[in-house]
């Protein structure tokens, strides 16, 4: 007889969190898990992109003093020994073969309008990225999500957002970058459109910005996720009213200590919000930068006190759901 899914969630939740509480690395990446807020393009490890341009990479040891402080990291770094296109795909390469080793079953990977134009427009670029699926990781529910930059002229990615939701290949839409660029209703008008064509709406909001903001933008925009949010950590109500709304923050931690919004592991704000009832998930944001896999960010949060394995499973099968 098959086993039954409730038996194989049971023993994949002994499995992880005995592989938690023995600080096994390698169990936990033999367990399902989600990665929902990666970008792509910095999305693989240090360790193949420095094997592949056969040169030493050596991660970032301390928190950058900006989002440009960080951008600025990775092109003198990492970007210098992947250039140009070919770079750029071996660098996409590395995301989804990490998702392969790291047994990422859900992965939303996002991309942005200059990465579809620079191969050739919507039909190309779909098409190689469907290939590195097909390729790494046929049995992960990928999820591409499309990032429009929060300065971007609003009016003209609307001129063009018809032809590429017609393609209907994107599953969510974002919105990153400067969260102080221009406010977040500007949006309004394409989040309508991602919305009637059956996107996920999410945004970057409350990683700099405030709770009141989080709250401003999921309104605005009618966002069903947010990306980081651990601003609303501050905000009892807001939090409360997340939960209620059962809007869903995808929460990245090693990226919040090294960009100087969180302190620490054992003080990170997601325990506040899973406290308070919001549905919370562990993701990635930029391996290429902040050298930490889902895995390890489960490992991180353990090994600091913040959350026991009871709560971190529950935390990856929010992810999974
Ligand atoms: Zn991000």
């Amino acid at each position: 007889m098959p086993l039954s899914l409730e038996t194989e969630e049971f023993s994949n939740k002994q499995a992880f969190i005995d592989s938690l509480t023995n600080e096994s690395l390698t169990g936990l990446q033999g367990i399902a898990k989600s990665d929902l807020h990666n970008h792509a393009g910095r999305g693989g490890t240090i360790q193949y992109i420095g094997e592949w341009a056969k040169v030493s990479i050596q991660p970032p040891t301390e928190p950058f003093q900006s989002l440009h402080g960080m951008q600025n990291w990775f092109v003198e770094h990492v970007k210098v020994h992947c250039p140009g296109i070919q770079g750029y795909l071996k660098r996409i390469e590395a995301s989804f073969v990490q998702a392969a080793e790291d047994h990422i079953v859900k992965l939303a990977l996002s991309f942005g309008l200059n990465e579809i134009d620079n191969l050739g427009g919507m039909e190309s670029f779909s098409r190689i990225m469907d290939d590195f699926h097909r390729c790494y990781i046929p049995q992960t529910r990928f999820l591409p999500e499309l990032a429009l930059d929060r300065a971007c002229n609003v009016d003209e990615v609307y001129a063009r957002l018809d032809t590429i939701l017609a393609s209907q290949w994107f599953r969510s839409i974002d919105i990153c970058g400067d969260e102080f660029a221009q406010p977040i209703a500007g949006f309004k008008s394409i989040y309508k459109a991602a919305k009637a064509a059956g996107l996920t709406l999410k945004a970057h909001v409350g990683e700099f910005g405030t709770a009141d903001q989080v709250m401003e933008a999921v309104e605005e925009l009618e966002l069903q996720e947010v990306h980081h949010g651990v601003a609303a950590a501050s905000s009892p109500q807001i939090m409360r009213w997340l939960a209620e709304n059962h809007i869903q923050l995808n929460v990245c931690p090693t990226s919040n200590i090294m960009l100087g919004v969180a302190e620490s592991y054992d003080t990170h704000p997601i325990r506040n919000l899973y406290e308070h009832g919001v549905p919370v998930t562990l993701n990635t944001d930029d391996l290429l930068i902040f050298n930490q896999s889902v895995s390890q960010e489960y490992l991180n949060l353990y090994k600091s006190g913040l959350m026991t394995p009871e709560e971190l499973n529950d935390i990856r099968l929010i992810g999974l759901r």
